[in-house]
């Protein structure tokens, strides 16, 4: 049985998830580490955490039927490299990542950016079937786009990076070198800049938590936020159509109470606009559920459908 098991990895800027999944998508172990940094710290956490998932599992990496991998930067999927992994302490060098694991693990390995996957893993966790736009907001914003079945990437691979939309034109700089993107104004790290929270927490979860009790600096800082996640919602709406779109992402952590606010933000806006009001974006904009481990499932599913 454990012969037809496929491993996903979803490696972070501080942790990695390793999940290993049945043929029927359901997942049967997870583990997770902190991520090390660097090209060979790349190398190593990927096999370290293959490694350790087949130990959970009792089998050997050779008994996999694929494994996937999803990283945050700029894949070349025929080539399974990775690079420009701003977060992982990854440059323009790439890295041959799936090279490095089909030679641990002597299965076919497939390399996907990690928003890509996550809305592959969310299709199957919501059950979405084949139409679904998932906007990852987290140290990075980005939409993965999975349409008629088919995740699209793009040409260039650029498809859904509407991190670096620009909203606000005096807004602050953006390491793209443009103004007020909307990575800029939602990242977990522009949200740590204007909230700033003791010992490593999240602030996304920090805001909510003082949002709800009634803090008004929070509340406006949400209804902010939730204001530009609103936007980012129409645009996908308008460009793609999906029937849902799906908050995920380190941000997406903060939970109803943010939902909440992008919702407000949505119906405030289709007041005054029939067009708004046919979209219905309130009801079709809806979270990740809480802990799903959307990118290591997706990494998999999406390492089998290829090899497959
Ligand atoms: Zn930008």
């Amino acid at each position: 049985v454990t012969d037809r098991l496929l491993a996903g990895l979803d490696v972070g800027g501080t942790k990695t998830l390793a999940a290993a999944v049945d043929p029927g998508g359901v997942v049967v172990a997870t583990i997770r580490m902190a991520t090390r940094h660097g090209a060979d710290g790349l190398l190593v956490t990927a096999e370290e955490a293959l490694r350790r998932l087949c130990a959970e599992l009792g089998v050997e990496p050779g008994d996999l039927e694929a494994v996937g991998v999803g990283v945050p930067g700029v894949v070349d999927q025929a080539a399974g490299s990775v690079r420009f992994a701003v977060n992982l302490g990854i440059d323009g060098q790439a890295v041959a990542l799936g090279e490095h694991l089909a030679a641990v693990s002597g299965a076919p390995v497939v390399v996907d950016n990690d928003v890509n996957a996550a809305a592959v893993g969310a299709a199957a966790v919501l059950g979405t079937g084949d139409d679904l736009a998932y906007l990852s907001v987290g140290t990075g914003v980005a939409a993965g786009l999975v349409l008629d079945g088919r995740l699209r990437r793009g040409r260039r691979g650029i498809a859904g990076e509407i991190g670096h939309l620009p909203l606000d034109p005096a807004g602050p700089p953006c390491g793209c070198g443009q103004r007020g993107c909307l990575e800029v104004l939602t990242s977990g790290a522009a949200l740590g800049r204007r909230w700033v929270v003791p010992d490593g927490g999240s602030p996304a979860v920090a805001l909510a938590i003082a949002a709800g009790a009634g803090d008004t600096e929070a509340r406006r800082l949400l209804d902010d936020l939730g204001g530009h996640l609103a936007t980012a919602v129409t645009v996908l709406a308008l460009a793609v159509d999906t029937d849902v779109i799906v908050l995920g992402g380190g941000v997406a952590e903060a939970g109803p109470v943010l939902l909440d606010a992008v919702r407000a933000a949505l119906v405030r806006r289709a007041e005054r606009t029939p067009l708004l009001v046919q979209l219905d974006l309130a009801s079709r904009v809806i979270l990740l559920p809480d802990g799903t481990p959307a990118g290591a499932i997706g990494a998999a599913l999406g390492a089998r459908n290829l090899v497959g």
